[in-house]
């Protein structure tokens, strides 16, 4: 029998999710970030006899580790390799129209940060890859190593708010005139150096914001979120929720400020759940410190006002 220790990503804020869901037995549901499973097992568990669950994640993997954990829940899980930005799609693929309630936990489980041949940790030696989907073509390296210098600086700034982007682009342009800058570690190291260390802040990596920003331009990540969003409310019963969970100011700052625009449509299609976002308590992130900067936000979708001459009354 597996058990959770088996499993090395320990799902965020799982509690709050699964009560901000106002999950029901018959109710059809979706984890678009299924990961390991931690997640999509409580919503499974709070759902039994005949909750229906599809998890969908961009790494087969993930697909993979998550259908063995769930194995036990039988035909009430559905498992689909896709990204939720085509979660419209996917579902229609499986005859499904409308769902009572959506997940997304953003970003790279633990089980891809520790696996150093998916080249996601500037912490251990490995490939610079960084595709959640190992079959889309764009990996970190060839980005690092074809960008034009003015671009890679661009890059940094942008997805990694990072204030050293212009030191650090041009550290990456003169190593790669000597060699390819191919390995993780070899982009960490090159990254320290390029930074001057009074600019090194003492509690995260000099490496932590050019590794976020490759990741998100390698994944699209940001694309697959505003697209993903809409999507998202577009399959929304009445009355159905979506709960988000997001990990730095960037994906944050999309989330609400999507919520808040369908918040305020005529007539509104959303009903914010969470005026401000539920953040992890002490006792989470001493146990768990990649919780510190998860931020949940959650809506209601509203029912569609009727037509003009429409009584209500069919
Ligand atoms: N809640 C999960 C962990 C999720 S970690 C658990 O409890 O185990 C985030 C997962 O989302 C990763 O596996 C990543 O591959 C996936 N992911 C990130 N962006 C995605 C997207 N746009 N579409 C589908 N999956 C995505």
């Amino acid at each position: 029998m597996t058990t959770d220790e088996n499993y090395c990503h320990i799902p965020v804020l799982k509690d709050e999710v699964i009560q901000t869901l106002r999950l029901r037995p018959h109710g059809i549901y979706v984890d678009c970030t299924v990961g390991e499973g931690g997640h999509a097992e409580a919503i499974l568990n709070a759902t039994a006899p005949d909750g229906l669950l599809f998890g969908i994640d961009r790494d087969e993997e993930a697909v993979r580790r998550a259908g063995e954990r769930l194995k036990r829940h039988g035909s009430r899980v559905r498992l689909l390799h896709g990204g939720f930005k085509n979660l419209g799609t996917l579902l229609s693929a499986q005859g499904v129209r409308a769902v009572d309630g959506i997940l997304m936990d953003l970003g790279v489980s633990t089980l891809q940060l520790t696996d150093s041949e998916r080249g996601f940790s500037f912490q251990k030696d490995g490939p610079l890859d960084m595709r959640m989907d190992r079959r889309s073509p764009v990996t970190a390296a060839v980005l690092v190593n074809s960008l034009p210098e003015r671009q890679l600086m661009q890059v940094l700034f942008e997805y990694g708010e990072e204030r050293w982007s212009r030191r650090i682009a041009r550290a990456i342009v003169d190593e790669r005139q000597k060699a390819p800058v191919s390995r993780t570690l070899q982009l960490a190291d090159l990254i320290r150096r390029a930074v001057p260390r009074s600019g090194q802040g003492r509690r995260i990596h000099p490496a932590t914001r050019t590794f976020q920003a490759l990741r998100i331009v390698v994944n699209q990540e940001l694309d697959q979120l505003g697209v993903g969003l809409a999507e998202a409310v577009s399959v929304l019963n009445d009355g159905g929720r979506l709960c988000v969970i997001s990990f730095h100011s960037l994906e944050d700052r999309i989330v609400k400020r999507t919520f808040k625009a369908l918040t305020q449509t005529e007539p509104p299609q959303l009903r914010l759940i969470t005026k401000k976002p539920v953040v992890p308590g002490p006792e989470e992130i001493r146990v768990n410190p990649r919780s510190r900067s998860a931020k949940l936000r959650a809506v209601e979708r509203m029912a569609a006002a009727p037509a003009p001459g429409d009584s209500g009354t069919a």
